[in-house]
């Protein structure tokens, strides 16, 4: 499924040999290390507060917020400014000091894509992945295409009798017609996909996470964009799949889990072991993000294959190295973490 691991850990090695420290910076330069360098120290005065995000890239001098050195990581380019900190009130109300952390995009590692296969005679290398929620992955080849009625029943015909072609929105008209629960009936028997070329090459959206994690005394099911993974793409909410099944549409994901919307562009709604990174010395599961409670999020798995057994509900659990953290869930499940145990920080949007 993924080719592209390999590269993921080389990229993660040199980008750890090199920093210790979260940084995008706020020019586009790839070699990150005099940042880092330079805002542990406290002389980058970068700041962002009321600039859009294409044209901060080259923008220096800007004032209010200061940049600090922050104990997040992001794979490079995972960030498009320097992250910095500022007062925030969490969803329980707590007055505190959040992360805040615009993310490019796209993804700094791993490709994005494909999503549909061209025909029914396609194969899992031509399409991504689909999940229901049951547990299950499909590949989404051609056979998984034309047996579709077999899986959800009567009614289903996604590609052309003739000549095998799959139904696929294939325009920005098709990909927001039929991108949406609402579909627009023109495309039911689609599969849906839409491309960042639409959407200026990425959404950059901002968010802002507790610096210090504030637990919940109940934990809150929230169905929000649950966090931000190591290469800066959204771990979002659920994936609407009911809506999608019963219009007769595949929101096709990616190998990765990824898809596009026109609202938060490219996003996950699973861990398939893209954006896998900060290998722990004690076997422990690899971390993949952030949560937006503030909670770090790792992998299902540790790097023997087992699944830890003392998870709570929100799939969380404490050790003495890292506290309170996540563990994902499989990717057919739909969902990375079964709910919040901290209160959530705040998603601001694209700005
Ligand atoms: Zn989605
Ligand atoms: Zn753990």
């Amino acid at each position: 499924m993924n080719t592209t691991l390999g590269n993921t850990h080389l990229i993660l090695l040199f980008t750890l040999a090199l920093t210790l420290y979260a940084c995008g910076g706020s020019d586009t330069q790839t070699d990150t290390t005099s940042d880092s360098a330079t805002t542990s120290s406290g002389s980058d005065t970068d700041t962002d507060t009321d600039a859009d995000a294409d044209a901060d890239n080259d923008s220096e001098t800007q004032t209010d917020t200061t940049v600090v050195a922050s104990d997040l990581f992001f794979f490079d380019d995972a960030v498009v400014e320097s992250i910095t900190t500022q007062s925030c009130t969490l969803s329980g109300g707590t007055q505190t000091t959040c992360y805040r952390i615009t993310l490019a995009g796209e993804p700094a590692v791993d490709e994005i894509g494909p999503f549909c296969p061209p025909t029914i005679t396609s194969d899992a290398s031509q399409g991504g992945i689909w999940f229901d929620g049951s547990g299950e992955v499909y590949d989404i080849d051609g056979e998984f295409i034309s047996n579709l009625d077999q899986l959800y029943g009567d009614g289903w015909q996604l590609y052309d009798l003739s000549t095998g072609e799959v139904n696929i929105t294939d325009t920005q008209e098709a990909c927001e017609a039929a991108a949406r629960p609402n579909v627009d009936p023109a495309y039911q028997n689609y599969c849906v996909q839409c491309d960042l070329d639409y959407y200026g090459g990425g959404v950059s959206e901002t968010v802002l996470l507790p610096v210090t994690p504030v637990p919940l005394s109940n934990p809150s099911y929230v169905n929000a964009n649950m966090g931000v993974s190591l290469n800066g793409v959204i771990l979002a909410a659920q994936a609407p799949v009911d809506a999608i099944l019963s219009n007769y549409t595949i929101a096709a994901f990616d190998d990765c889990g990824g898809h596009i919307n026109p609202f938060d562009g490219y996003h996950y709604h699973a861990a398939t072991g893209c954006s896998t990174g900060v290998d722990q010395e004690d076997g422990h599961a690899n971390q993949i993000g952030y949560a937006l409670d503030g909670y770090s999020i790792y992998a299902m798995l540790d790097t023997s294959g087992f699944e830890e057994t003392d998870l709570d509900e929100c799939r969380g659990h404490t050790d003495d190295a890292r506290g309170y953290h996540y563990h994902v869930a499989s990717p057919g499940e739909n969902t990375f973490i079964g709910c919040f145990h901290g209160e959530q920080g705040e998603w601001l949007g694209s700005e």
